[in-house]
């Protein structure tokens, strides 16, 4: 006999991370190991977060502000909005949690395309709920599949744009259809962790209908174009009134101190995040042309990362790659099997990259 957790938490599904550098130095002997598996921003944070964390290490024996007021505000006034309409969470991961605790019992189902960003559906079920799974059509969420799907059981409606893991994204009708058709007792939850790689045309203004569409929750991340994804923050941005229903149960320091000081310095310098943007763009022509080049297909992504077929050869691809010191996430992690999903780097190591992963091509797919 043991103690026995519940029942459904056994068949929870499993988040499969990326491998980690030093574990591919040490399996490989290699020294040069590039990550390109979990979407970061390889340039690093801005020089103004390094200086405030080297500045402010001394100061980790206090326990951080509980309400973040600093970064809430801060993020109030680049959006203009009030600090009221906003939450901080440990990663957005954990206001995707939050939603989930506050708002899925048993019995209750949440609706997202499949796949998905796999910790909505980690979230649901750990409370117990269901998840009902509408697969993509032509690599992007069926919006009108998925409002087919909502139920009187539907408490949330999860849809990431840009989607990851495709790199596709919902047009402002669609998203406008969305809020418009579904229930106002449905939660639907815009996750942009990626919204800031979008070209001005690509991009609509989310937070703009919160004000006026009680049901509608924008989240997103400091861990993705910022390059803070080892101190983990994001937020989220909704009415007051389900901020102050995720309050209830959000634990009080769940943000660090170091991670409410850089974001805030993170999110005063908008040149670095843009010149990270127009780089990233850059990359993403250079792939499509040189992939298109030599008859490797891909989807169009409009994220700084990119799916990347592999004709059946993911496991040997992935492999060789490894071998060169390149790690990319498998499709079959990610519910995408025929792909790996490659994140885009610096120009440096990107043209790295392409060079090794076309002579794997020519030797294990196109021989
Ligand atoms: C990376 C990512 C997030 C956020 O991750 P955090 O590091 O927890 O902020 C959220 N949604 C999607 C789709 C992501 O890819």
């Amino acid at each position: 006999m043991k103690p026995q957790i519940k029942k459904w938490l056994n068949e929870l599904p499993e988040y499969v991370a990326g491998r980690t550098i030093e574990e591919i130095k040490a399996a490989y002997n290699i020294s040069n190991v590039y990550k390109l598996a979990s979407n970061e921003n390889l340039f690093g944070p801005c020089e103004a977060v390094k200086k405030i964390l080297s500045e402010n290490i001394g100061t980790v024996n206090y326990y951080p502000d509980s309400d973040a007021r600093e970064v809430r505000q801060k993020i109030a006034d680049h959006y203009k909005i009030r600090p009221e309409n906003i939450i901080m969470g440990n990663g957005t991961d954990q206001i995707i949690e939050m939603i989930c605790d506050c708002f899925i019992d048993e019995g209750d189902n949440v609706v997202t395309a499949d796949p998905n960003f796999l910790i909505y559906e980690k979230s649901a079920r750990k409370c117990g709920g269901t998840i009902v799974k509408v697969p993509l059509q032509d690599f992007k969420q069926d919006i009108k599949g998925i409002m087919k799907k909502v139920n009187e059981n539907t408490k949330i409606v999860f849809i990431a744009s840009p989607h990851n893991p495709s790199g596709t994204i919902i047009t402002k009708n669609e998203f406008e259809y969305l809020l418009d058709k579904v229930k106002q007792d449905v939660l639907v939850v815009m996750d942009e962790a990626y919204c800031e790689y979008l070209d001005d045309a690509e991009k609509f203004d989310t937070i703009s209908y919160v004000s006026e569409r009680p049901n509608l929750a924008v989240l997103r991340t400091f861990s993705k174009i910022y390059g803070l994804a080892g101190l983990r923050i994001g937020y989220g941005i909704s009415s007051a009134d389900i901020i102050a229903d995720l309050n209830r149960i959000r634990m009080p320091f769940n943000i660090s101190s170091l991670a409410q000081k850089a974001a805030c310095a993170a999110i005063d310098d908008c040149e670095y995040i843009l010149k990270i943007r127009d780089t990233v763009k850059a990359e993403r022509e250079k792939f499509a042309e040189a992939l298109k080049k030599e008859g490797i297909g891909f989807i169009k992504s409009c994220a700084n990362f990119m799916l990347i077929s592999t004709e059946g050869k993911t496991r040997e691809i992935v492999e060789e790659l490894l071998k060169k010191g390149f790690i990319v996430r498998p499709g079959e992690n990610l519910g995408m099997p025929g792909y790996i999903r490659v994140s885009f780097a610096t120009p440096e190591i990107d043209d790295l990259f392409l060079k090794n992963l076309i002579k794997i091509y020519r030797t294990f797919v196109k021989k």
